[in-house]
Formats: C-alpha cells, structure tokens, sequence
C-alpha cells in the first residue's frame, strides 16, 4: 500500500520514506529525463507503426514506454516500465489500441523515478475533450509552475515536469485544445520537443531554441511526427523535413497545419546530439548524424594528434569518431576493444557499483590488435571517468606501449537542464581536475578533447560566436540558453511532498543539482 507522508525537507531522507522536492535538493524522482517521440496520423495501423517506431527510437529511453490511439471516439491506451519489444510483444495488447491516429514515448527516467504513473503519454479528460501528450526534454521552471499550479487546487498525479503543461491547459481559459497548449507553453521555460493526441489531430510541437529533435515525415496519405529520422526508415516512411524550432504541426483529416505561435528565437540545438545522443543513422538539421561524428573526429586528429600505431574506438559510440581520426591521421583503424551487444549503456545502471560492473561485463580488449602498440583511444565523452579508467587499464593489459586517449567532445563541465541525463556538476571529472588531472585520474599518457570552436567547425560553422552561439553547448560552456528558474529558486523549499513508490527495480541513484 501507498502512503502520503508529507514532511519537512531533510537531505538525509530516504526516497523510499517520502521524498521531499526541490530540484536543487532531491537526489531522485526528480523531474528530469531524456526520450522519444512519435506521433501518427491516418493510418490503419496506427498503433503497429508506432510501435515499430518507439522500437527505433529505443536507444534514447529504455526504462519505459507508453502509446495512446484515438479512433475518432474513445481512446486507448496502454503504458509499462520496460522496452518497446517486451510490452508490445503481444500481438493483442496492440490490436487493443484501435484508431488511425496514436502516439507513443520511451522514457529514460534518470533516477528512481522510474514509476508507472510517470510513464507517458500522460493522458487528461479536458473540457475541451481527451488528451494525450509525450514529452522529450526538461522544463526548467517546471517546479515553480507546479508550485503555483498546486496552490490553485491542481492535484498532481506524477512526478514529471510534463504533468505541468497539462495542468495548465486543464486551467486555460482558452476554448480549443490547441489554445490551450499554447496558453500552458507560453509559460513553460526550458526544452520540449511534445507530440500531443486529440480526438481529431495530432500535434507537435518543438520549443522556440529547438534543442531537441523533431522530425516530420510521410507515409502515404498517414503523415508521422518523431524524435529521429530513424524511426520514419523503420516504417518505410519519407522524411519531409524538421519541426522548426517554435513551430506547432498540426496532423488532422485535412493535411499538415503549421502555426507559429511564440516569438521567434535564434535556435540552440544540442550539439551533444551529434556527438552522442542521436542514431548515427539519423539526419537532424540537414546533417547526417554519422557524417557529423567523422568530420569532428577528423578535426580532434587536427587539434590534438598523437604518435601512435594504431586507432582504435570505444564502442559504440566512439566509432565514427574514431573513424574520421583515422582517416586524418592516416594511422590505421582497428576495432581494438569488442563490446558486448547483450548490455545495456553504462548509463542506464545507476548505481556506481553496477556501473562498475557493467563496463567490465560491456568492454573487452582484443589483444591481438593490441600488444606492443601504441594505441589512440577515442570516445565520446568523458563524465565520470568511470569508462575511461576502466578501458585504459583494459588496453594497457592487453599490453599497449602507450594509451593516448582523444575524446570527440570539450570536457562536459556542467549539468544539462534540458533532457539529457548527467550527473551533479560535483561528480563530473572535468568539474574535478584539469585535463592533466584528468589524464591521471584515468591513466592515459595522453588526453586531448577536441576544443569547443573545433566543435563548431566540423559541424560547418566559422567558430563559436560569444554572443550568438549556433547551438546549445552548455554542458561544455555553462552558457545556458534559457532561465533556469528552479535551479536558481529556493523559494518553497519543503513546501510539496510527493507520493513515495517503491519503484519496480528498486534501485535509487545519487544525485544532487548543482
Ligand atoms: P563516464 O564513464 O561517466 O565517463 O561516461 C562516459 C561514457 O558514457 C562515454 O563513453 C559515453 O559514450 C557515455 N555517455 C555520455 N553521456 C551519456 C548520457 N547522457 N547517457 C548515457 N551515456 C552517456
């Protein structure tokens, strides 16, 4: 049984008592992850599409998914903790979900907010009619809304930041559902990149910086909205083009409707995208993600090369990187360390014991390729320098001479507030050390990140420019594109208390904001 027990804030307390939320102090459930989005309109098969489509979009939230159809009258719904392939694996839980129009979300839930009630599309009976939404990205003034929100008589149900857009709606004084939706975005602060289902549409809308993706595509006369060009391939869909940042798509019985309904904004699309996050198979903003990954490992070999015999990537992720290095360096390119495919990304284990674990059950050093050489690693990213300790000490046991490891992005100095898992500024080594102190915490002989304006040039522009950056970079930087109002804000510390869950897995994460 569930029990409400609301309480004071006290940093000690356990999440599995009650849990006590301000951002800047809860170390779980917070209102924060990263995810996918789908969304399709006309089409008899409406749910099986979506299905196939959360399943390509897979990699950007693992922890749960949902999908909502709509058949002109009734909505259906179905939503579970757990991936695209175990809950819809059963042919007649999606026949269930009967309609020409559905929507679906994968959730990565960053903590111990893995909950079946936060588990999207979220769904509300307006007076305006039925509503569902799926949301990737993080409001940052989600927090102060719902603390208003709250206040008002609005009876929250999750923990998401999403619910926030809802209740807001639910409170417009607006008549259509699309009035509303602008109404409640109008006020929200932060990133979205949101499908929405009504009886007659779907809607889809990307926030006025478009930080994260959104892509609108065709398939036949069914017109499909979703986070990656990867999912309109899975379903033999044409891409058409992205949602633009600020734009709202309508889906309805007529076409595609675009409005314009905020005030237009330089955008600030998120460059850790290209370096990590999306499907290297995926196009965002006229560039292949792929061809993205190559061109800045090309020019880190420019900025930072290394004498050495041999390149070798950290898989997955490391590898078009490291293939773009190769290439400008003119050393060869041997795929040095296998990853075991039957694990999940080191992320997604949340506690530092597992995560320990799991980049040893993950990586394996192929010494064959190895021993006596002179190797230069390169990945992604370096965030706690859990992975990079452990395949240096790998590589040197498979006897490298010398380890130089290149990382294809600037060292990740702060928290992304805007959908994209990362650790507390206090746990990020690049917060810790300098790159040399880094370079000895994890063993290298060398370490190079490629620079910031480095970035910029191999993704086509001049440099970063101070005052108008192309992109939102502020995990590198720490220039953030919008208010971080929450984060700044202590006001009404202990105020909320939320419904304390045993989450399915039981696990907790430590993690605080800075
Ligand atoms: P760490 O081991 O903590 O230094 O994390 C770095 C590794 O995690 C890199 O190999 C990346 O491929 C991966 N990574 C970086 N950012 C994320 C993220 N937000 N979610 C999951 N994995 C990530």
């Amino acid at each position: 049984m569930l029990s409400l027990r609301p309480r004071a804030y006290s940093p000690r307390a356990r999440r599995d008592d009650a849990t006590l939320m301000h951002p800047s102090q809860a170390d779980d459930d917070t209102l924060r992850e990263k995810c996918a989005v789908f969304g399709i309109f006309g089409h008899a098969e409406a749910a099986a599409h979506t299905v196939l489509g959360l399943h390509a979009l897979q990699h950007r939230g693992q922890e749960a998914c949902g999908i909502v159809s709509c058949d002109g009258e009734q909505f259906h719904a179905h939503r579970a903790l757990g991936q695209v392939g175990d809950t819809f694996s059963n042919p007649a839980v999606v026949a269930m979900l009967r309609g020409y129009a559905a929507i679906g979300h994968n959730r990565y839930a960053t903590s111990g907010g893995t909950l079946l009630r936060n588990v999207q599309p979220l769904f509300a009976d307006l007076d305006a009619g039925g509503f569902a939404i799926g949301h990737n990205g993080n409001l940052t003034n989600a927090y102060h809304l719902r603390r208003k929100l709250v206040r008002r008589g609005s009876l929250f149900q999750s923990t998401t930041d999403t619910e926030a857009i809802v209740h807001l709606m639910a409170t417009s004084t607006a008549n259509s559902i699309i009035d509303r939706m602008v109404d409640a975005l109008m006020q929200v602060e932060g990133a979205y990149s949101i499908v929405a289902l009504c009886r007659s549409a779907v809607i889809a809308v990307r926030d006025p910086l478009g930080v994260r993706p959104l892509v609108l595509g065709r398939l036949g006369d069914a017109h499909i909205v979703c986070s990656e060009t990867c999912a309109l391939d899975i379903i033999g869909a044409t891409f058409l083009r992205d949602v633009e940042p600020g734009e709202m798509v309508v889906l309805d019985e007529s076409g595609v409707h675009s409005y314009r309904p905020f005030p237009p904004r330089p955008s600030r699309f998120c460059v850790f995208e290209y370096i990590y996050f999306a499907r290297p198979d995926s196009v965002i903003g006229d560039h292949s993600v792929y061809a993205a990954r190559k061109r800045i490992g090309a020019e880190l070999a420019r900025e930072a090369p290394a004498g050495a015999d041999v390149i070798v990537p950290v898989p997955d992720s490391g590898v078009p990187a490291a293939i773009g290095y190769a290439a400008e360096s003119g050393l060869p390119f041997e795929l040095g360390i296998t990853r075991n495919h039957y694990v999940g990304r080191t992320f997604i284990e949340p506690t530092d014991q597992i995560r320990n674990l799991g980049v040893k059950l993950k990586h394996n050093a192929n010494a064959a390729l190895i021993d006596g050489k002179r190797v230069v690693l390169v990945d992604d990213s370096i965030v706690r320098g859990t992975t990079s300790r452990k395949i240096v000490q790998m590589v040197r046991q498979a006897g490298a001479r010398e380890v130089h490891m290149r990382i294809s992005s600037p060292p990740t100095r702060g928290p992304c507030f805007y959908g994209i898992d990362t650790p507390a500024k206090d746990e990020l080594l690049a917060h810790q050390y300098s790159v040399e102190g880094m370079r000895r915490e994890i063993g290298a002989d060398s370490l190079a990140f490629i620079s910031v304006d480095g970035l910029y040039r191999a993704m086509g522009k001049p440099a970063r420019d101070p005052d108008a950056p192309a992109f939102c970079d502020a995990c590198f930087t720490l220039d953030y594109p919008t208010a971080l109002t929450d984060e700044e804000s202590t006001e009404g510390q202990g105020e909320l208390s939320f419904l304390a869950e045993r989450t399915a897995t039981g696990r907790r994460r430590k993690r605080s904001l800075a």
